[in-house]
């Protein structure tokens, strides 16, 4: 078995050691035999040439934001929405994750347009939301992390958050909701990087690729004794 991770704008979209994302899932699928390939893409346009099975975007400034504007504009949003819709497994953190949804107003009141492929907006505010915080997805999993943004994002219509904050601010800081998910897309404000401290939650998309490809997925357990001792160690700072 062997799965294909494109990791989307990892120049300019890549904070707080988000990129240690790719290194997790690659890590815990080469314990377990399972091969991967890892493609950098700095244009979602790409997305086209191949059929990637996991799609990874990372956290950026609004300049950076900004940059990306351009590359998604002629095509690339369709790409990423024919993704997302079909299924794939797609984790985007932070400002990757402001891009799927219908714009951001920066504070000082400039409207990127994005995506659109999920029904959201995002707005800046004068203060930013940073801090150690965690949440508790739907199925259950506690998940812990570190967030810093100036946009606060609202989910419209049935659009479903990823969870349920614990600490900290998350989505708005006002509701409690922290990221999006929809069928195998998962956005969320949590830096950290979110898996290596989660390993649950990286197995989880691990299995969801696989099933999308092979129909079948038994991961075998790893020995997660040093990520669950420093899981205790965080979580005692602020949960
Ligand atoms: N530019 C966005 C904000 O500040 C995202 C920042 C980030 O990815 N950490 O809201």
């Amino acid at each position: 078995m062997k799965l294909k991770i494109a990791h989307l704008y990892p120049e300019l979209l890549n904070l707080y050691g988000d990129s240690g994302n790719i290194l997790c899932l690659e890590k815990r699928m080469k314990w377990r035999g399972i091969g991967c390939n890892i493609y950098h893409l700095d244009s979602a346009k790409l997305l086209g040439e191949n059929d990637y099975d996991i799609i990874f975007i990372g956290g950026g400034q609004d300049f950076e934001q900004s940059l990306i504007l351009k590359d998604l504009g002629g095509g690339a949003d369709d790409l990423i929405k024919n993704e997302i819709e079909k299924g794939t497994v797609l984790l985007a953190i932070c400002g990757g994750f402001q891009l799927l949804g219908q714009y951001y107003e920066t504070h000082s009141g400039e409207r990127m347009k994005f995506i659109g492929a999920l029904d959201f907006y995002t707005v800046g505010g004068e203060k930013r939301l940073i801090g150690n915080y965690a949440f508790k997805t739907a199925d259950k999993m506690k998940i812990i992390g570190f967030e810093n943004h100036s946009g606060r994002t609202y989910l419209c219509g049935n659009l479903k958050p990823l969870g349920k904050i614990i600490k900290g601010f998350g989505n708005n800081g006002k509701d409690k909701t922290e990221g999006v998910r929809y069928k195998n897309t998962f956005g969320t404000y949590c830096h950290g990087p979110i898996l290596p401290k989660n390993p649950g939650f990286a197995d989880m998309l691990i299995e969801k690729a696989l099933l999308n490809k092979y129909g079948q997925a038994e991961l075998s357990p790893l020995d997660n004794s040093l990520e669950i001792l420093a899981r205790q160690q965080v979580k005692s700072l602020y949960i």
